[in-house]
């Protein structure tokens, strides 16, 4: 008998059919004699209704005030699928007992609409489950100091799923979603995208902190963190299919660098258009001016991504960095109103059309000269290069978004990730 948690995404949730199904599910496995906790997420679609209505109301208007409204309000999608989850299950003949984050309690920090999990409390969860129950609580949301609701970010149940998983040490947590596992870059965007039958846990972080959706990048770093094993599969197979084929497929997250992963240079490609490029033209080139530039913008809790600044002429220079697309506004006012003045700068400009795309891959640290190549790849299709940053595992590009999915499915084939023989997918 093992542990196990298992996380349905908003798909997976979509309709009462498809729970009906998530029910017949978790009740094969626990009648396989599985201890099992659940953590769904809102049906398809209801977070953003949920939040599309509170943009109807305050189009404008934002603040602390109203991001503790926004939980609130934005939590309700996990309590509704939780609620039908367990019904679904007591009406397949199992006993099922349901929780919101802050009966369990899963305790977050205050910061409303991006909340960090601090802590977890498994007495009453562990209480159910002895007493033979299949547990299920809501994805996305805590509950902070003030006994406040709080949720986790978008895509914050993969972190619930895995978190739960940490602290009551379970043998697996499985996250069943739209597609049937890891991709060597999103499906949807290149045909030929290959699934991998395991990507490493390094990888994995790579490409989720560089904008691939499958797994919020804190669930990762919760799995790395806590060693959670942890599978992504298909909620779409049919319910009944053998269990022991079932806890196979997918996409194993593994923490061993394989030798067969060392073979591939390149693993996965993975994508961002929510990021937007800022540029202070004609600073003065003095000591401190990155830290009065990006000082302000930090004091303003603006998160920077890629940073770079030109080789100076007559005394001046250029500087441009990236932030989140939402952010973009209020960046652009800020350095015109505060810093572009005091650095005697030119002009601030910059756009919000653009994307990142990277490269990524722990076989790098010995294959030389994944960057030239795609840098060439990116120029045999006429792309312009805006930004470059590398690290260990990784080379990322800032380009027009218009060229993204031509850049991605280039890269794709360049690094014949399309080919079997780069990992060991089966
Ligand atoms: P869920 O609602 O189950 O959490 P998400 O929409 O958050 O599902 O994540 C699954 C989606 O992630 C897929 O439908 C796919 O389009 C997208 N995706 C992006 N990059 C990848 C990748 N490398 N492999 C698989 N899916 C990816
Ligand atoms: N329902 C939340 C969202 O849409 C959390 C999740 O799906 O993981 O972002
Ligand atoms: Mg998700």
């Amino acid at each position: 008998m093992a542990l196990i948690v298992h996380k349905y995404g908003g798909t997976s949730m979509g309709s009462t059919e498809r729970i009906r199904n998530v029910a017949k599910r978790v009740a094969k496995w626990h009648r396989a004699g599985h201890q099992m906790v659940v953590v769904p997420s809102a049906m398809s679609g209801e977070t953003n209704r949920l939040l599309g209505l509170a943009n109807e109301l305050a189009p404008a208007k934002r603040g602390d005030a109203f991001d503790r409204e926004l939980d609130m309000l934005a939590s309700t999608g996990e309590q509704v699928s939780v609620g039908l989850l367990a019904i679904a299950l007591q009406a397949e003949g199992i006993d099922a007992i349901s929780f919101a984050g802050w009966q369990v309690p899963i305790k977050t920090s205050a910061t409303h609409t991006k909340a960090r999990i601090e802590s977890i409390d498994d007495a009453r969860v562990r209480g159910e489950l002895a007493a033979g129950k299949v547990v299920i609580i809501t994805g996305f949301q805590g509950v902070d100091s003030n006994n406040d609701i709080t949720t986790l970010g978008r895509g914050g149940s993969d972190t619930s799923a895995v978190a739960v998983a940490a602290a009551m040490k379970a043998d697996e947590c499985l996250i069943y979603t739209d597609v049937d596992g890891v991709y060597t870059t999103d499906p949807r965007v290149v045909e030929d995208a290959r699934r991998l039958a395991r990507i490493s846990f390094e990888e994995m972080l790579e490409m989720a902190s560089l904008g691939s959706k499958v797994l919020q990048i804190r669930s990762v770093e919760f799995a790395g963190k806590y060693k959670v094993p942890m599978r992504v599969l298909s909620s779409f197979t049919p319910w009944d299919i053998d269990i022991n084929e079932e806890a196979k497929s997918g996409t194993l997250i593994t923490f061993e660098d394989t030798e067969v992963m060392e073979k591939a240079a390149v693993s996965g490609i993975a994508f961002n258009r929510d990021e937007a490029k800022v540029s202070l033209l004609g600073v003065s080139d003095t000591p401190g001016i990155a830290y009065k530039i990006l000082g302000s913008v930090a004091d303003a809790n603006i998160d920077v991504d890629m940073i770079i600044q030109n080789l100076s002429k007559d005394g001046r220079t250029d500087f441009s960095f990236t932030v989140h697309r939402n952010d973009y506004a209020k960046t652009i006012d800020l350095l015109n109103n505060k810093v572009a003045g005091e650095l005697g700068a030119q002009e601030v400009t910059g756009d919000a059309k653009i994307c990142k795309v990277s490269v990524v891959g722990i076989g790098m640290r010995s294959h030389a000269g994944v960057a030239s190549k795609m840098f060439r790849a990116l120029s045999e299709e006429g792309i312009n290069i805006q930004m470059i940053s590398t690290s260990e595992i990784k080379v990322s590009v800032v380009i027009d978004e218009k060229y993204m999915e031509l850049a991605v499915r280039a890269l794709h084939r360049v690094f014949d990730l399309d080919q079997d023989n780069s990992t060991d997918a089966i």
